[in-house]
């Protein structure tokens, strides 16, 4: 029975980079893919544009991922953005850098990338069995042996790549994680990241479609604020979305409240300004002085239905409680989380496997020789904008470098 060098258990982008730079070190590399094709997940990424990566420094990237960006140090840094751009243009696709540094494909065509791959992966002779979904693994006399439900594949190093739990349709439903556990590994519980969030008492249905750029999200947690953060917030018809709250989510939990900023400044100081315009111009409308923030009127308006304040009421006319409540839901307006949404539409998984279990350096486990894990099977989550692919990748590279031949 043939040895392989490497078993790559997944086929997705941390699968294929780690073949592919594998096989360039002459080593024999089979990829096991459960679904008909491998990189099912590159064909949905960016709406099947393929946001690959960014064109920030590698810094930037660092702050991309939480708390555990420090993990991607040496990952990123032996494979930058700019070396998978460079490979990837070597192959005939040019890249082009759009809005906030993301970075596409020219053809702006998913299927262009995973074209490209397959074939490098073919002129590579890297062995892809598909419609293999691997059911077991172990290590015995110092060679894995990895079974599917027809097959008993062998290899001396093996590559765990099956993904999260994101978008179950393109194949990663969180097999990984239990192949991992068979290792010893321990799991960090996976929870849907890069999603839009339910909050109790929704009332901007009918606003859906409006958004609000870089606007101040508080997270609090039993009345404690555990983080803010910075970003576009979209409503729409059910819910919160947009830049801004998708990648904050890795941090939610049901019930937690987040206070929105719509207004971009503080409760005080709008205070402040509204008193001093009432004392200036009370004659002036709260509608009209509202009118210098820069809010989307139709919000402006369902804010003043739902407080049931008059528009055209005068400053000078204006109740005090009225005028905190109004502030409040501009400045602080409080959401409760009622729900999450879930894996069949989140774009990452947070969770995954405990990064104390494994080496930063070489992406090997540190429980299991010869054993390695790469890309979002690892408890690291990206934000939107492309990092989360080039994570899969630079981590799939560092597995390639990192396992000796002789
Ligand atoms: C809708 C959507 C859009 C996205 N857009 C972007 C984007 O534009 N830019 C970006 O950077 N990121 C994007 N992402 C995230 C990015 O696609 C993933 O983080 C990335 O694909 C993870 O790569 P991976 O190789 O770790 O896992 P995956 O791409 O999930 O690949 C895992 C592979 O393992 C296989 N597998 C699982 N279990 C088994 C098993 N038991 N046996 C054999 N094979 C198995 C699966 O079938 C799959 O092919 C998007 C994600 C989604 C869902």
């Amino acid at each position: 029975m043939k040895i392989y060098d490497l078993i790559v258990v997944g086929g997705g982008p941390a699968g294929i980079f780690a073949s592919i730079y594998a096989a360039k070190k002459n080593m024999s590399v089979a990829i096991i893919e459960k679904k008909n094709n491998i990189g099912k997940k590159i064909l949905v990424a960016g709406s099947g544009k393929c946001n690959i990566t960014h064109e920030g420094e590698i810094n930037y990237f660092l702050n991309r991922y939480g708390d555990h960006g420090k993990f991607l140090k040496t990952a990123l840094y032996n494979y930058k953005p700019k070396d998978l751009v460079d490979f990837i243009e070597s192959k005939g696709l040019k890249m082009q850098v759009l809005e906030s540094g993301k970075i596409f494909p020219e053809t702006m065509k998913s299927t262009d990338v995973l074209n490209l791959l397959i074939k490098e992966l073919k002129k590579l002779k890297v062995d892809i069995f598909t419609n293999s979904k691997v059911e077991s693994a172990k290590k015995e006399d110092e060679v894995f042996k990895v079974k599917t439900d027809s097959e008993i594949f062998s290899g001396k190093n093996l590559l765990i790549s099956t993904g999260g739990k994101s978008y179950p349709a393109t194949g990663s439903e969180g097999d990984g994680y239990r192949l991992s556990q068979m290792f010893g590994h321990s799991i960090e519980a996976p929870k849907p990241a890069l999603t839009t969030v339910y909050v109790h008492d929704y009332l901007y249905a009918d606003l859906s479609g409006i958004s609000f750029k870089n606007v101040k999200i508080e997270l609090y947690r039993d009345g404690k604020k555990l983080k803010e953060h910075h970003g576009d917030v979209l409503l729409t018809h059910t819910n919160l979305s947009g830049p801004g709250i998708i990648d904050f989510s890795r941090y939610f939990s049901k019930g937690d409240t987040l206070y929105i900023n719509f207004i971009g400044k503080e409760s005080d100081v709008i205070s402040e300004e509204l008193i001093e315009s009432s004392e200036k111009n009370g004659k002036q409308s709260i509608k009209k002085f509202l009118s210098g923030y820069n809010v989307p009127e139709r919000f402006l308006k369902k804010i003043f239905k739902i407080l049931d304040i008059k528009e055209d009421i005068k400053l000078g006319e204006l109740s005090k409680s009225d005028r905190i409540l109004l502030i409040n839901r501009l400045s602080r307006h409080e959401f409760v989380i009622s729900r999450l949404g879930n894996f069949d539409i989140a774009m990452a998984t947070a969770g995954g496997i405990s990064l104390k279990e494994v080496n930063q350096k070489t992406m090997e486990s540190k429980l299991v020789k010869g054993l390695y894990f790469a890309g979002e099977l690892l408890d690291i989550d990206g934000d939107t904008g492309g990092f989360n692919i080039q994570a899969a990748c630079s981590t799939g590279v560092l597995v390639a470098k990192s396992i000796k031949t002789n």
